[in-house]
């Protein structure tokens, strides 16, 4: 089994790029050391009375740029050393993409599948509660989001905790509410949205002469991300061939019907039982597809040294955060694959939180349409700046992405004297 090291890993691309912009020993701390890791226990008490505890953190890494942002993850591998790794790449996300934020990440280390939907709710609220004791969170300061496992559900019983704390209404707390809370028309596919916008912008490059129904996807992830996705490629006339989940994938004949598969998700729990024109594969066997494009919307770590060779994807559209490690990020660019990296891939997420914050601070209330098309200017400023630095400097995609990032945070730091 290969065990993945996601901070250890951001740190390799980090000093690759550190190298290119000759950083100081003392610059390149601002990057490797999180400002503040905060760091507790949550007690909760189960549906039966008993009580269990589980490790929680949140790690705020930089705010050079504007206060911390962040999502939330529930997960059993939810550690210290991931939730570094994730805080730091907002950080350089929140640049890359031109937002006013600095980068954080929280994390609770456990399985929310084991739990009811009262037990997720005093567990939500527990970790606010804990936070707010330490003063972590502010509309100024730092302001979660949802992430793997959490949802708009849970950030309205987060918001909740922490007005009822605080005695005062303040939806921009945090973001990707539900609408009922200052949520935002159109969060709930704002990433897989970012992602179809950077394809687009590059699509002279990657695609040039093909049209969409030429186009061959594979998706692994089948979530918030991974499933928008598929619906609004699907829409578009793409050929979606192959989704999968954590439990296993479909592999579709000619071309999946992505709403067919997530009914049959809904009512069995599974993406395929198998049919003429769907065959079951696995995990491994979907990442090695021969297709056009191979796009990663699950966890950290499913590219690594031991499969990239395996990979025959001509491009790699990362939704998911670190789903490549850097030994195999070399091993596909020797092979000439493109990585559309997730510091700027998954950045619609981030993005379309931003306008939410905005809404909630004015009072406003954008019209869809509205975060759409700014949505899309942001995505396709983003990946043109990112695609014209990799050209002039003859580098990935992924190190012109971290470069550019790099930039801006010491640019900020810089100028406030830090
Ligand atoms: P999610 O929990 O909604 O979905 C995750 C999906 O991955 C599920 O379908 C799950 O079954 C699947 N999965 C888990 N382990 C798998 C495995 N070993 N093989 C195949 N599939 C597996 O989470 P999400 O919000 O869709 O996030 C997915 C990724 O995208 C994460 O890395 C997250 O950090 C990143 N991301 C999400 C957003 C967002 O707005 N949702 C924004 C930025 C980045």
């Amino acid at each position: 089994m290969t065990i993945n090291k996601p901070f250890e890993n951001y740190v390799t691309t980090l000093k690759e790029a550190a190298e290119k912009l000759a950083l100081t020993d003392d610059l390149l701390k601002h990057f490797t050391e999180p400002q503040h890791i905060f760091e507790t226990k949550l007690t909760f008490s189960r549906d039966d009375g008993t009580e269990e505890t589980a490790n929680a953190y949140r790690v705020q890494h930089n705010n050079a740029r504007g206060p911390f942002k962040g999502g939330v993850r529930f997960h059993p591998d939810a550690d210290l050393e991931e939730v570094k790794s994730l805080a730091s790449l907002m950080s350089l996300k929140c640049a890359v993409v031109n937002i006013p934020y600095g980068g954080a990440k929280g994390g609770v280390q456990i399985d929310p599948k084991t739990l009811s939907e009262a037990e997720l709710e005093r567990v939500s609220r527990a970790y606010m509660r804990a936070a707010n004791e330490a003063n972590i969170f502010g509309i100024q300061k730092d302001i979660p989001a949802p992430d793997v496992n959490t949802t708009p559900q849970i950030m309205a019983w987060m918001l909740d905790e922490y007005e009822t704390i605080t005695d005062r209404s303040e939806p921009g707390i945090i973001t990707g509410k539900p609408l009922e809370v200052g949520g935002l028309l159109g969060r709930s596919y704002a990433t897989s949205r970012g992602g179809i916008h950077a394809l687009e912008q590059l699509q002279p490059v990657l695609f040039a002469g093909k049209v969409p129904s030429d186009i061959t996807i594979a998706i692994q992830g089948f979530g918030n991300a991974g499933s928008e996705f598929a619906k609004t490629m699907h829409e578009r006339g793409y050929r979606i061939v192959a989704v999968s989940d954590s439990r296993g994938g479909a592999h579709c004949k000619h071309m999946c019907d992505v709403h067919h598969l997530e009914k049959v998700k809904r009512e069995t729990g599974a993406l395929a039982t198998g049919s003429a024109d769907i065959s079951i594969i696995t995990n491994e066997e979907l990442l090695q597809l021969d297709v056009d494009v191979l796009v990663l919307a699950a966890l950290d770590g499913a590219i690594h040294a031991s499969n990239a060779k395996e990979i025959k994807a001509r491009v790699i559209l990362e939704l998911a955060n670190g789903p490549v490690t850097p030994e195999a990020d070399a091993i596909l660019a020797t092979a000439g694959a493109i990585i559309v990296p997730d510091i700027l891939a998954n950045a619609g997420g981030v993005t379309a939180s931003y306008f939410e914050w905005i809404q909630n601070r004015t009072g406003d209330v954008w019209k869809e349409r509205t975060v759409n098309e700014r949505l899309e200017e942001a995505m396709k400023d983003a990946t043109q700046t990112v695609y014209e630095r990799a050209e002039r400097e003859q580098c990935t995609l992924r190190q012109a992405a971290f470069l550019i990032g790099m930039e801006r945070i010491l640019d900020a730091i810089k100028v406030r004297g830090r």
